[in-house]
């Protein structure tokens, strides 16, 4: 009924996060019905980032430049070098904007369920990042689930040598939420994490 060339497309499109057959199929139908305004452009854009996009071999971002444009950004603070799991993680701390440090990216968190060990995160690369003189502060932005807090415990451990603090993003209430909604480990994790005003 469908022809292999669309198949294929619902096939690949349906792989990717956040998206199923059912979502694959209107895509694919709303790219076809809009083929100057929707699949020009898109097949024009994942040209370009599959020409142009490159890993940084410095923090393991990604960028159309190695080393990246944070890396190679004379504003930023050398002493503190951020860690996250996911380049997603940089963009979401960019949006922010409350912090200016340096970035490295893992690549994932250590999980004995999908038989993810070191040698398979950046952390060698890491630990040569954070004996370099500069670096004051290495500060585990990792996900708050067990997989990242495990990871965190981890690093600390491998980052104990070195002259650096090492820090964690504190976990507890989200700003606008109610006590109330909160789930019995965000308050407890909340009140172990309160500050002095
Ligand atoms: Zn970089």
């Amino acid at each position: 009924m469908i022809s292999p060339e669309i198949e294929r497309l619902i096939q690949i499109l349906a792989r990717m996060p956040g998206l199923g057959p059912r979502s694959a199929r209107r895509m694919v139908l709303h790219l076809l019905r809009r083929r100057e305004q929707a699949l020009v452009p898109l097949t024009k854009a994942l040209q370009e980032a599959q020409e142009k996009i490159v890993t940084c071999s410095l923090c393991h971002s990604i960028d159309t430049c190695n080393p990246c444009s944070i890396c190679r950004d004379a504003g930023r603070d050398d002493t503190l070098l951020i860690v996250v799991e996911h380049v997603s993680d940089i963009w979401a701390l960019e949006r922010s904007q409350a912090i200016k440090g340096r970035y490295h990216v893992l690549g994932g968190v250590l999980s004995a369920l999908d038989g993810v060990g070191p040698e398979q995160l950046a952390i060698s690369s890491l630990l040569t990042r954070a004996a370099e003189l500069s670096v004051r502060e290495v500060l585990l932005a990792l996900n708050a689930t067990i997989d990242g807090q495990t990871t965190a415990h981890y690093l600390t451990t491998r980052l104990s040598s070195l002259p650096v603090k090492v820090t964690r993003l504190a976990h507890g209430v989200p700003v606008g939420g109610e006590l109330d909604y909160l789930d019995e480990g965000t308050l407890s994790a909340a009140i172990r994490s309160r500050t002095v005003l």
